[in-house]
């Protein structure tokens, strides 16, 4: 069982494209959802105010003002051009484009882990070495941000210059 579990979590890598580089247009506003269904809408937003939650601050909205905030677009497709990829986000200085694999619609706890790790992207997050973090490059799942992820994080929403971990 523990290698079935290890071979899962190798293969499952999140995927970036770093365009954007200023962070002031957060806070970030999601407001167009593709292949989506109410019930995917719901988990996401669920998930969107647990992290809230988390920050202290309400920095990731749905729905809403194209007009408020950096907009964010999340479409779920059923699958990214590198295979091993479970999410992707593309920044860019005036929107995000985040795109999550279907099959982790199926996963809740990996769903949160990679939708969290992609707005952590738009919101101009790296990736970083240690396991079991929101920005791990390897997709895992987790219950919350360490303090240590949580505090780059919001650092890296709030922050014009600055950050990052590598
Ligand atoms: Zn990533």
């Amino acid at each position: 069982m523990r290698s079935v579990l290890f071979l899962i979590v190798s293969l499952l890598v999140i995927g970036c494209a770093d365009v954007r580089l200023p962070y002031e247009d957060w806070p970030a506003s999601i407001h167009n959802f593709i292949s989506l269904s109410d019930t995917d809408l719901t988990a996401l937003s669920q998930m969107a105010d647990t992290l809230n939650e988390d920050l202290g601050k309400p920095v990731i909205r749905i729905g809403g003002s194209v007009l408020q905030g950096y907009p964010i677009t999340i479409e779920k497709v059923s699958s990214l051009p590198n295979p091993s990829h479970v999410g992707f986000a593309k920044r860019y200085t005036d929107h995000c484009e985040i795109q999550l694999r279907a099959d982790m619609f199926t996963k809740a706890n990996l769903l949160q882990s990679v939708f969290w790790h992609e707005l952590g992207h738009c919101g101009g997050l790296k990736h970083t070495d240690e396991a079991h973090q929101v920005m791990s490059a390897d997709a895992s799942p987790f219950s919350s941000f360490s303090a240590n992820a949580l505090s780059t994080f919001f650092a890296a929403l709030t922050a014009s210059t600055g950050l990052l971990v590598p």
